[in-house]
């Protein structure tokens, strides 16, 4: 018997065929990600290190078909990748650490909230499985990351977020790309300021840092 989400995932499927959707990973019509481009979907957990030093583990390298199917989710609104990059995210997020913290995405501007109608943290921690917590606001209006060295980068995102309220929890903080590590290092910086214990940080792909400062621009986040 076909249980929801694999009901949810047919549905999907019908809806990518009946729009003339293509695949993310390969270009092959008549599906949102073929069988092939999903295997290469399937998580392979590392962690990498932001500036200040917190840990963060990702579930796949930022690059081929996952950076493929990122880019198509975050630049052309192919929502219906969500599902799929989110059960990659829950290869991270299903662990018992997870289990007993509050998972805090990084916070979107208002702009990139408009332009697409949902935000990607969000969204894909909700196809993980889980409830994503919104404990952060943007205060700042920050000039785009891309193009941005890491020092460049760790000076424009700080002090722009604060948290909504108070708190001792234990959290994760979340975000979909990790490129440098600035977003998350603000991230934490805001919840500890408020009182929390920040865990660790969580992300559906990190650049590879080998790649340089900046890794693959086109990997942040548009704010
Ligand atoms: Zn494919």
């Amino acid at each position: 018997m076909l249980d929801t989400t694999r009901l949810r995932s047919l549905g999907d499927e019908l809806l990518a065929f009946a729009l003339g959707a293509s695949c993310a990973g390969c270009d092959r019509g008549g599906t949102v990600l073929c069988t092939s481009c999903r295997r290469m979907m399937r998580p392979k957990p590392f962690v990498v290190r932001t500036p200040g030093g917190l840990p963060v583990e990702a579930a796949l390298p930022f690059t081929g078909v996952a950076a493929r199917c990122i880019r198509r989710l975050k630049g052309e609104g192919e929502t219906l990748l969500a599902r799929p990059l989110g059960e990659a995210l829950s290869g991270v997020l299903a662990t018992e650490a997870v289990s007993a913290a509050l998972i805090v995405p990084v916070p979107t501007s208002r702009a990139a909230h408009r332009r697409r109608g949902y935000r990607v943290p969000d969204l894909l921690v909700r196809r993980a499985g889980f409830r994503p917590q919104r404990l952060l606001r943007t205060i700042a209006q920050r000039s785009d990351q891309r193009g941005l060295g890491i020092q460049d980068r760790a000076a424009n995102v700080f002090e722009s977020m604060h948290a909504t309220r108070r708190g001792s929890e234990r959290v994760i903080v979340l975000d979909d790309v990790i490129t440098t590590g600035a977003t998350l290092d603000e991230a934490a910086r805001a919840l500890r300021v408020a009182g929390y214990d920040v865990l660790c940080g969580m992300a559906l792909a990190a650049t590879p840092r080998h790649r340089g400062l900046i890794g693959d621009s086109s990997a942040t986040r548009r704010i």
